[in-house]
């Protein structure tokens, strides 16, 4: 059934899709993409993406490289491994929820050995379990470590410095590899100080664009990893799509031209604004939704799943309501609000009935104050038509943080 067969007059206006990806996509980068097919062999185009590649580096705090690939996530994701690794090459996959075991999974199928430390479905990544792995891999057989920076499953964020440092404690050579689809721009993550060789993430999150895009960042030493391969499959190559002779060799093919000048108008946008700044706009966002959750628990069954809000994401917030309390929120919120919220991923299969106890709360990218207070508002009314016993008083705390935020500068 179609979500407008069931939608009442409360929810007309423009809606607000609070899903952790594809975010919302602001006007401006709509319009920059609203435009007649541009040449692709000379002009405008050809001097526009040279532009692209300084300004997407800033935003991952990078010297190094980076290839843009028409794919979403999961091309990405392979991109990585394409360039890095041989099958029967083992990597230490980390796993903090549902993406990080899709990504692991991809290297299974890919014929890559997959040791895997899987650290739940409320905790972030332990670096002290990497370490030991590490000491552990006396034949240094692990060619890269797999870390999800943001599992958007259940909102863990991990303490990537602290895994780098736990690299190096053990003193081996593996690869850092970043999952960031889920966090670039929206969660601090400085890829060069934090020694991170390859970073993965897409163009529908953080980047506030339609899916389409893929990114790599990859640094020297992944570089070297890579000539160092017998052979690489050609379309995920990253060697010219970094450093292209020809225009074409970006792409591999024809350009994607009006993901291109969507991106010229997201990066405009954040680099207008300043990384460190939108950073601190998620950080102030999230710390909204987080003490209304927390007041909205005291009363009721409503649960952040990650506890300690030093391992949460300020891009998406998981949350649970013993079921099928979670599913009825989200279709009441749908249907009377014009608010999508995120589906639980990766806590109960679809077919169990406890699917029904968990939803997210994306909160990455163009999104404003009012727009999260509004989703709040709007939760909290829902709570109450559906007569779901919640603490009182989670609009004003949240209010309260955007306030006192605002007056400290953000
Ligand atoms: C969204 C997401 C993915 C998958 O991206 P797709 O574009 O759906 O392929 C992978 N990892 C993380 C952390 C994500 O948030």
């Amino acid at each position: 059934m179609g979500i407008s067969d069931t939608q009442g007059a409360l929810a007309g206006g423009r809606s607000y899709l609070a899903i952790p990806g594809p975010s919302v996509v602001p006007d401006r980068v709509l319009s920059a993409m609203h435009r007649a097919s541009p040449n692709i062999y000379q002009g405008a185009l050809i001097d526009m993406v040279d532009t692209l590649i300084p300004d997407l580096k800033r935003v991952a705090r990078t010297d190094a490289h980076v290839a843009i690939y028409m794919a979403n996530g999961h091309g990405a994701w392979e991109a990585a491994f394409a360039n890095t690794l041989a099958p029967g090459d083992t990597v230490l996959a980390l796993v903090t929820g549902r993406f990080g075991l899709g990504w692991s999974q991809m290297a299974r199928d890919m014929g890559l050995e997959v040791e895997t430390i899987d650290f739940g479905r409320a905790s972030p990544i332990d670096p002290a379990q990497v370490e030991a792995a590490l000491r552990a891999d006396k034949d240094r057989k692990i060619k890269a470590v797999l870390a999800t920076h943001v599992d958007t499953s259940t909102s863990a964020l991990s303490d990537m410095p602290a895994i780098r440092a736990a690299m190096d404690a053990s003193g081996h050579p593996a690869l850092l590899m970043a999952d960031c689809i889920a966090s670039f721009a929206c969660d601090r993550f400085e890829m060069d100080a934090w020694g991170v060789d390859v970073i993965v993430t897409g163009s529908q999150k953080g980047l506030m664009m339609p899916p389409g895009l893929g990114l790599l960042f990859f640094s020297e030493k992944a570089a070297e990893v890579r000539r160092g391969l017998s052979r690489v499959s050609p379309y995920w190559d990253w060697t010219l799509r970094a450093n292209p002779e020809e225009f074409y060799q970006y792409f591999f093919g024809t350009a994607p031209t009006h993901h291109l000048y969507g991106m010229r108008a997201a990066l405009d946008m954040i680099h207008e604004e300043g990384v460190e700044a939108v950073w601190a706009r998620h950080d102030l966002l999230a710390r909204a939704i987080w003490a209304a959750s927390d007041v909205w628990s005291e009363g009721g069954a409503l649960r952040m799943n990650m506890a300690n809000p030093a391992h949460r994401s300020r891009a998406v917030t998981a949350l649970s309501l013993p079921a099928p309390g979670a599913s009825d929120l989200r279709f009441w919120l749908e249907a009377n609000a014009g608010v999508t919220l995120g589906v639980g991923l990766g806590m109960a299969e679809p077919s169990d009935p406890a699917w029904h106890g968990f939803f997210r709360i994306g909160h990455m990218g163009h999104v404003n104050a009012h727009m999260v207070l509004g989703v709040l508002a709007s939760i909290e009314a829902g709570m109450s038509a559906l007569k779901m016993p919640h603490g009182q008083g989670a609009l004003g705390a949240a209010a309260q943080v955007i306030a006192e935020g605002q007056a400290q500068g953000v």
